[in-house]
């Protein structure tokens, strides 16, 4: 079904643009009183001042490995199929290929890269992972001298992700879904 969006018609005074313009220098103003005035700045000397990520920031996604130092990726392709912008490329190991790190995973990927130019830094990787192998982490910062450089490999991506025992993803949810009302509700 196709929803018309009615556009309102500009008054006179909106088809001035004074209002937007007069908007607009308040936040200018705003900000230079509080920089000026009050001594908080809001700009940084980047890179010599660095940035204090916050809590649960969305930063580059890197694989982890987990407390014997293993693969935790299964080569499912969750996160290849889902990824908005086709950043994930996974070349599973085929009947050929490496066998699997860990007792009890099936398989793991021969080759797994991510295309950093590509990421939006979603988060729907993490989520969809069913084993916890695919983390956002802190780093906001990526370079590289080439195109071909800001694709990390299946090395790169396990390196920067490091070893992760704590990440208890699904015991987190099944908390939070503990904590929500039951819908329907229970009949009293
Ligand atoms: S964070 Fe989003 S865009 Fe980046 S690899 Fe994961 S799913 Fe793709
Ligand atoms: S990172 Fe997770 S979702 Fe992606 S292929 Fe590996 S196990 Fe599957």
């Amino acid at each position: 079904m196709t929803k018309v969006v009615e556009r309102k018609p500009l008054s006179l005074v909106e088809r001035t643009y004074l209002p937007s313009i007069i908007g607009g220098f308040q936040v200018t103003w705003k900000h230079f009183a509080r920089s000026v005035f009050k001594g908080k700045p809001v700009t940084m000397e980047y890179p010599e001042e660095k940035w204090v990520v916050p809590e649960g920031y969305r930063g580059a996604p890197y694989l982890v490995k987990d407390q014997e130092g293993d693969t935790k990726c299964v080569s499912c392709q969750l996160c290849e199929f889902i990824c908005p912008p086709k950043a994930i490329k996974i070349t599973p190991p085929g009947p050929d290929g490496p066998p699997a790190d860990r007792a009890n995973a099936e398989k793991m990927p021969r080759e797994f890269e991510i295309n950093m130019l590509r990421c939006i830094f979603c988060g729907l990787c993490q989520e969809v992972c069913p084993e916890e192998a695919i983390f956002l982490q802190r780093d906001y910062s990526l370079t590289g001298t080439s195109r071909e450089a800001m694709v990390y490999n299946k090395e790169k991506l396990l390196e920067l992700g490091g070893i992760h025992g704590g990440i208890q993803k699904w015991k987190q949810k099944l908390e939070e879904a503990r904590e929500q009302e039951s819908f329907p509700p229970n009949p009293s």
